[in-house]
């Protein structure tokens, strides 16, 4: 099994431990999810699937996200006013995005406990987490700009 494959069956195990019944609208987004690793929007995931179920609509999309993040098996990372972008890789990590294509990429770096520590003792916040991004110009766009 790939690692997608794999996480999927974890995901599907989790939501049937969790009572979730697993429509065929359901579990072809999870499996978006599981295997772009793009943290889509709900409409890319919409995009994605509205030829394989046309009468899906994206509040039913929405509906299923909604799902997935009460039991933890999505997170959700908003961006002011533009729509929310959803990430199935619930373990720590920090995320690169290309300032150009505005695709988002994970990388792992130990955790930044100290500033949360230090953010607290500055402010007096009882801190509950933290969030770091950086940005930058992907490989892809890179190329694009030579050409
Ligand atoms: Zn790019
Ligand atoms: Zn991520």
């Amino acid at each position: 099994m790939t690692v997608p494959e794999q996480r999927l069956q974890e995901a599907l195990t989790t939501l049937k431990e969790s009572g979730v019944r697993i429509t065929p609208q359901r579990h072809a987004v999870l499996e978006y999810l599981m295997q772009s690793m793009k943290h889509p929007t709900a409409d890319e995931i919409y995009k994605a699937l509205e030829d394989k179920f046309p009468n899906m609509s994206v509040a039913t999309v929405y509906n299923n996200l909604r799902v997935f993040l009460d039991i933890g098996l999505v997170r959700e990372l908003t961006y002011g006013d533009s729509s929310s972008r959803f990430d199935c890789n619930t373990s720590d990590h920090y995320h690169i995005i290309c300032d150009e294509c505005g695709k988002i990429v994970d990388f792992h770096y130990p955790s930044l406990n100290e500033v949360e520590q230090l953010a607290e003792q500055v402010t007096g916040f009882d801190v509950s987490n933290h969030r770091l991004e950086v940005y930058g110009t992907c490989e892809n766009c890179q190329q694009m700009a030579k050409h």
